[in-house]
């Protein structure tokens, strides 16, 4: 038996009725109540030379701000260095507004506040109740999603497409007691969590809460902690009902439990972790009279909305409007050459690696980063450490689309460039491998 210890530690997160859920333009009206709570989790892992902490949360998104205002809490608290820390979210569309997407729905800042500091408080408590333990790796076969960019004579629509790539697997990390019981079982899985439309108004976690549900039903002591994969171009499948949703986190949670059941365990483990900034170029604005056009539209169509125009619909209007006021700004102003710093965040644990990325990650990283990996198991978690946006291939921005086209409104003062793709497939293998010599 080896060295190593672990802990887990779990709370509601649920935000009070009331606020605006994020997600989705359509929604008729803020919260009405709570379907099934939000939870933070926490699994700490250490062995005598490194320690690491996966923390989950049930929600869209956090800001790569309030990951900063948690890891500088867990520093200050129990001593970890910020890229020992991975916060990853199940961006469930039926949970509250963040600071991370702007247009679909208002911030609740005392919300915001105490949530920061209950996921850290997660992560403490998962520190300090560590204990001897073993772990193990499993991969199951199971999938609850669709690829959704549908090509259709006027280009890509957000619909289904059959023949699209889709990831058909449930990783899972495994971790039990010396003495042999259940403690965690962390898994991942890509699926926009949007079985639940815009139509409803209750809180809740989606398929990822009725997963995590299943396991943690099913083998008491354990937690289960979700975290979501590269989902940017995949969506839930079907959609429509909680208990469609219901039958997703089976299926999910089914395979979970299976490759907890099969999976070796060892106590003898590496643990490391590593994190590169890469600096993501941003398109160039316009010209200013392309700019003053886009802002004049935009005012217009808010200016005129129809009366029929839904609650969070003429919310979004009004964000556009001010969108097009600071695209108008930076114009004037001759600003060029922007960049965002985009952390490419890795765990190794034993002989896997878990790689986070902050975004809506397409599912082609998935593949290409275990590709230039030199680990046995490469997991890629997308909605982790911040979330920036849509990040789609190369060739998918030729293609256009909604993510292409018109999803940075909610996130950033710009696209990214095309070749955002081989700068963060090229900082995912140099950070691997650097955990690998
Ligand atoms: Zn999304």
């Amino acid at each position: 038996m080896g060295s190593m210890i672990a802990g887990t530690s779990q709370m509601v997160i649920t935000p009070p009725v009331g606020v605006d859920l994020c997600g989705f333009a359509g929604r008729p009206g803020p919260s009405q109540g709570v379907h099934d709570d939000l939870y933070a989790k926490g699994l700490f892992l250490a062995d005598q030379s490194s320690e690491v902490l996966l923390l989950t949360a049930d929600l869209i998104g956090l800001s790569e701000g309030d990951v900063a205002a948690i890891r500088d809490l867990l520093c200050q608290e129990i001593g970890l260095p910020a890229d020992a820390v991975m916060v990853s979210c199940s961006h469930t569309h039926s949970g509250p507004c963040t600071h991370c997407i702007g247009g679909l729905g208002d911030w609740d800042e005392a919300y915001l506040a105490l949530l920061v500091r209950k996921i850290a408080s997660v992560g403490i408590m998962a520190a300090k109740h560590a204990q001897p333990a073993l772990l193990g790796w499993a991969r199951e076969p199971a999938r609850v999603h669709i690829n959704r960019r549908q090509h259709t004579d006027k280009g890509i629509k957000l619909g289904v497409n059959p023949e699209g790539l889709t990831l058909p697997w449930v990783d899972v990390l495994v971790v039990q007691t010396a003495p042999g019981h259940p403690l965690a079982r962390w898994f991942c899985h890509a699926a926009h969590a949007v079985t639940l439309g815009s139509d409803n108004l209750l809180v809740s976690a989606d398929w990822p809460g009725f997963a995590q549900a299943t396991v943690q039903g099913a083998e008491p002591g354990a937690t289960a902690l979700y975290a979501q994969g590269c989902c940017g171009n995949l969506n839930s499948d079907p959609r429509g009902t909680f208990e469609i949703a219901q039958r997703q986190g089976w299926v999910i949670g089914g395979a979970v439990l299976k490759g907890a059941a099969l999976a070796p365990r060892t106590g003898d483990v590496v643990l490391d972790h590593a994190a590169q900034v890469v600096d993501l170029p941003l398109q160039d604005p316009p010209s200013v009279e392309e700019a003053e056009q886009a802002l004049a539209a935009r005012r217009e169509a808010r200016d005129n909305a129809p009366a029929d125009t839904t609650y969070q619909m003429r919310k979004t209007l009004d964000w556009y409007v001010r969108w097009h006021e600071n695209l108008l700004a930076v114009t004037r102003d001759g600003v060029i050459g922007r960049t965002i710093p985009f952390e490419v965040a890795a765990l190794r644990i034993g002989d896997a690696v878990v790689v986070g990325l902050p975004g809506e990650v397409f599912a082609e990283y998935a593949v290409n980063i275990a590709h230039r990996s030199p680990a046995e198991r490469t997991i890629v978690t997308a909605y982790t450490n911040g979330n920036f946006g849509y990040v789609p291939t190369q060739a998918a921005f030729a293609e256009g689309g909604y993510e292409v086209d018109h999803a940075y409104y909610f996130y950033l003062p710009s696209m990214l460039t095309p070749d955002c793709e081989k700068l963060i497939l090229d900082a995912a293998e140099a950070v691997v491998r650097s955990l690998f010599v």
